[in-house]
């Protein structure tokens, strides 16, 4: 494999795949719809994060015949019934990140019930337009405030009680080896790697 289509134009989600597979050492080229100046996305309306990552993969892959994944993430928080969970990206629109986050925590002012997890669907179609999907989930909790500036989305009120510290704040060296992202990904490594 020489190039790998990532059906995202998140910068963020991009460059956390990059340099995973840079750690594995991983040599492909990986490619996504800017490269091709394309804003095109196709309807998410799939009713789980594995229909989704499939209607994402399977779009693109239509399209350039290139092997390619697609990941759908999103958080999922107990105490709001699992919301935003696959409609993490569009939840509390037109807030801005650090509005949706401290409207969660004024949500959750009152409750001890915090337990919340970050779960990636990763769809892969290869070249033979074989599907996989890998699913990674990672738990924690909804902290009391608002911390830390690496990563991105709900990044700075995701908890990892046994740091004490939010992803935010753990920053790419723990989110490379323990994310959501990263464990979907370490499976599609290993399988890639066979
Ligand atoms: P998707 O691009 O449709 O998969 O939407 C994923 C959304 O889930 C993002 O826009 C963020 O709101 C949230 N999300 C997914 N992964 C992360 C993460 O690693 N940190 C923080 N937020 C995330």
């Amino acid at each position: 494999m020489e190039k790998l289509f990532i059906a995202s134009n998140n910068s963020n989600k991009i460059s956390e795949i990059q340099t995973i597979l840079d750690e594995n050492n991983i040599n492909v080229e990986l490619v996504c719809p800017k490269d091709f100046d394309d804003h095109d996305e196709p309807v998410e309306d799939g009713k789980t994060f594995e229909e989704n990552a499939y209607i994402k993969a399977k779009y693109f892959h239509d399209k350039y015949h290139l092997p390619t994944i697609a990941d759908d993430s999103g958080i999922s928080i107990d105490y709001l019934d699992g919301k935003p969970g696959i409609h993490s990206a569009r939840f509390l629109q037109p807030l801005d990140y650090v509005e949706k986050n401290d409207f969660i925590l004024y949500l959750m002012r009152n409750t001890n019930n915090r337990k919340a997890q970050f779960i990636a669907d990763i769809c892969y179609i290869d070249e033979n337009d074989n599907v996989t999907h890998y699913l990674g989930i990672n738990e924690g909790e909804i902290s009391r405030k608002q911390a830390g500036n690496e990563g991105f989305g709900y990044d700075p009120i995701f908890l990892i009680p046994e740091y004490n510290k939010t992803e935010a704040e753990l920053g790419n060296a723990y989110k490379n080896t323990h994310s959501h992202r990263a464990k979907a990904l370490r499976k599609w490594i290993e399988d890639v790697k066979q």
